[in-house]
């Protein structure tokens, strides 16, 4: 198929065959396609020459902003001193430079770091440390792992089995032993909350009823976004998160948080977990890990899992796991000189200096068309829109559409608008934002 052959990228009739794109209505997309072409701060720039003002920060991920060239020069400069080394049984010096960085950042105790490719991969290991953790400990009966519905934990096996978005799931076959809290979702009695939901700590004792129904002595872990992102941006109830600590710790379950999207200053703490005041066990992250530059994800294991697992003779490999690509050099550089800049510009807390600005923002939108609720916490939204009869989805992504077509890009899950900007975002980015997202609600009903 030749899409789209007045497009400039495709003028030598460029065919899209060839890419696979994931997540992605592929045909749908080859037909009319949007292609970003550069970036710099707050923008993109289209292949057709047209500004796109990032609300996303891409996917959650370049929180310093576009094009950073602290990131790029130290990145080549690793590339041209070390480009790869094998981590396995070798080492190379800054995988241990960015790890210590990473513990001194890291909420108490939580500072012994597994290097990722991603995501999914940070989860999949996070999963599997914490059945080896379980084992070694003389609790080998405790395979069960406890997720949440409509959690998005990446594409692994491990990720898709603990997650609960049915689309995810639904084609693949997924561990067995798995079980589901209930999500936290409930728009009849926390509708247009300001701050966290007031209604829904008690959903917490699900994992009560999970122990009861399974008996704890099965269960590893349970895994839970402290904000879910993907699944269209749902807080915690107050008190929801502490309970959950809570049971798990009394039943002698792991607690992992998944921040891969909450990492590194999303709500205007370096971690969720400092935003809530809660330790995890472990902790997954990735994305603004390395500001998005390089793929890279790290696991931080407290040091009562980690050291656990550190027995037996000295030669003995403690966790028969890793990647090709843990700890790869160039990654490194790039994380280490987004942490730099990450603390230099103050966005660890940037989001709580503009939490409230942002509310006030997105808050203006109550009463437009169509807008069921808005949820905000440090720079995070997520504007619900009513589906359409028996159209689920097609006014969130037209309404997706319509706003990258007016120079703003935005994420939508369904029938939600999810905005995560990079960290850098200043308030007339804010308030150009909410301009194209109202007149598209206005337009599209
Ligand atoms: N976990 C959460 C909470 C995420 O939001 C994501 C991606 O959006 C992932 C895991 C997967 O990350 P990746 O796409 O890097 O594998």
């Amino acid at each position: 198929m030749l899409a789209n052959e007045g497009h400039p990228l495709l003028n030598n009739a460029q065919p899209l065959d060839a890419y696979w794109m994931p997540f992605t209505a592929n045909r749908q997309f080859k037909q009319a396609p949007r292609l970003l072409a550069a970036a710099s701060g707050m923008y993109y720039r289209s292949d057709q020459g047209s500004s796109v003002l990032d609300g996303t920060a891409g996917l959650w991920c370049v929180n310093a902003g576009h094009g950073r060239p602290e990131i790029a020069n130290a990145v080549a400069r690793q590339l041209l001193a070390l480009d790869y080394a094998p981590s396995f049984q070798m080492g190379h010096p800054i995988a241990f430079q960015f790890a210590e960085r990473l513990a001194q950042i890291a909420p108490e105790g939580l500072d012994r770091i597994f290097f990722t490719g991603s995501g999914s991969e940070s989860v999949d290991t996070a999963l599997k440390i914490a059945l080896a953790y379980q084992r070694v400990i003389g609790r080998g009966t405790r395979t069960r792992l406890v997720g949440r519905e409509r959690g998005y934990h990446g594409v692994g096996f491990g990720g898709i089995s603990v997650g609960g978005l049915v689309n995810n799931r639904r084609t693949f076959i997924s561990l067995p032993g798995v079980d589901h809290l209930r999500h936290t979702h409930d728009l009849e009695r926390n509708v247009f909350s300001k701050d966290l939901p007031a209604h829904g700590a008690d959903l917490a004792d699900d994992l009560e009823r999970l122990v009861q129904l399974h008996g704890a002595e099965t269960i590893a872990a349970v895994i839970v976004e402290p904000v879910a992102g993907s699944t269209g941006v749902l807080l915690p109830p107050i008190g929801y998160l502490e309970r959950l600590r809570d049971i798990a710790t009394r039943h002698g379950i792991l607690l992992i948080f998944d921040e891969v999207i909450t990492g590194f200053g999303r709500l205007g703490t370096p971690f969720a977990a400092d935003y809530f005041g809660i330790k995890p066990d472990l902790m997954t992250t990735a994305k603004g890990l390395t500001n998005g530059a390089l793929p890279m994800g790290a696991v931080f294991c407290s040091r009562h899992v980690h050291d656990a697992l550190m027995l037996g003779s000295d030669n003995t490999i403690e966790l028969f796991h890793g990647y090709t690509y843990s700890g790869h050099p160039a990654a490194c550089a790039a994380g280490m000189a987004a942490l730099d800049i990450y603390t230099s510009e103050g966005l660890f807390t940037r989001g709580l200096e503009l939490s409230q600005y942002w509310q006030d923002s997105m808050f203006s939108l109550k009463g437009r068309l169509g807008v069921i609720d808005i949820r905000t916490i440090g720079l995070v939204a997520g504007i619900e829109l009513e589906p359409r009869v028996n159209a689920p989805g097609t006014r969130g992504y037209d309404i997706f559409v319509d706003c990258f077509e007016r120079g703003l890009l935005i994420r939508v899950t369904g029938d939600i608008i999810a905005l995560s900007p990079p960290l850098i975002v200043q308030r007339d980015e804010i308030d150009l934002m909410v301009s194209i997202i109202r007149s598209a609600l206005d337009r599209i009903a």
